[in-house]
């Protein structure tokens, strides 16, 4: 049996602590295959071993697989069903775009790290931004050129195509919980940015109510997820790389009524409810309706970077 607290090779990625308590034991033992990192993945509930740094309370898991582990699973991801729910996401990119103006980047070259099929840089580039993306799965890089004639950069940071120091802002768009080394994904995109310019970080909340309520079963519990922020970690990784904290949002997510239910399709109840309504044109009709919610359990953090 594991034990975290004997353990003297995890580190924490927000303090450098060395100590952590086990919060959440393992749901899963088995190896971690792309599908299992897939966005849309609903296998809540599911994840190894979740441990909580004793001196900032940082939420990681523990065991987990390596960091280039975990790049190739995300280089060989293929995510089909990500496509469907376009127009819901774009609803939601729209919000963070009209923050960004709001707080006059430096320039407006934006670079989205870890950028999917495309969408975000597809919606910046529709909302006057200069943008260019970078993203590890080489079917997202190709679905990007297909769907929207976006060349995405495929791989990660640090990459020989995306120039230092140029970028009037950057985007983490619910990435940092998937990786290995948070802050050194931070200071990869701080030294894509210019003096000034601003890093935008969208995770999950582990403080939130519907976490403490949920517990292990909620949603954001999932394999795909490695690292469990809260604000106040979040924040003080930010500011120990270099940033100034200048605005917080909780923006919801929009997706169709089908993909919400569908979500919850192993259970039966949903499972007879979601046959009755498909097998009626009303009731199909009702299922493609977009629909907003926020459980205000992820948050949006804008920060500049002070400079060098
Ligand atoms: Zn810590």
């Amino acid at each position: 049996m594991h034990r975290p607290e004997a353990d003297d090779r995890l580190v924490c990625p927000v303090c450098g602590g060395q100590r952590f308590v086990e919060l959440y034991p393992a749901t899963f033992t088995g190896q971690y295959r792309p599908h299992h990192v897939a966005i849309t993945d609903h296998g809540y509930g599911l994840t190894g071993c979740l441990v909580r740094c004793r001196a900032c309370a940082m939420v990681t898991v523990h065991p987990r697989p390596a960091g280039e582990q975990l790049v190739q699973l995300y280089a060989e991801l293929q995510d089909p069903s990500y496509q469907e729910e376009t127009a819901g996401r774009r609803d939601s990119f729209v919000r963070v775009l009209r923050e960004l103006r709001r707080l006059s980047p430096p320039n407006l070259r934006l670079l989205d790290i870890g950028a999917s099929t495309g969408i975000f840089v597809d919606s910046a580039r529709q909302h006057g931004f200069d943008a260019t993306g970078i993203e590890p799965s080489r079917w997202a890089v190709e679905e990007a050129a297909k769907t929207f004639r976006i060349p995405l950069i495929e791989g990660t940071l640090p990459h020989p195509s995306i120039p230092a120091r140029h970028f009037g802002a950057a985007v983490l768009l619910d990435v940092i919980e998937h990786v290995d080394d948070p802050r050194g994904l931070v200071e990869q995109a701080r030294e894509t940015l210019v003096d000034g310019g601003l890093l935008v970080v969208t995770t999950p909340d582990f403080d939130s109510l519907a976490r403490r309520l949920l517990g292990q079963r909620w949603w954001h519990c999932r394999l795909a997820h490695v690292q469990y922020f809260s604000r106040a970690t979040l924040h003080r990784l930010l500011r120990d790389c270099g940033f100034v904290l200048e605005r917080v949002m909780r923006i919801g997510r929009t997706f169709r009524l089908h993909y919400w239910f569908s979500r919850l399709e192993g259970r039966p109840l949903v499972a007879g409810m979601l046959e009755h309504l498909r097998a009626s044109s009303l009731g199909r009709t009702l299922l493609d309706t977009r629909v907003r919610i926020n459980f205000f359990d992820s948050v949006t953090f804008f920060a500049r970077f002070s400079g060098r």
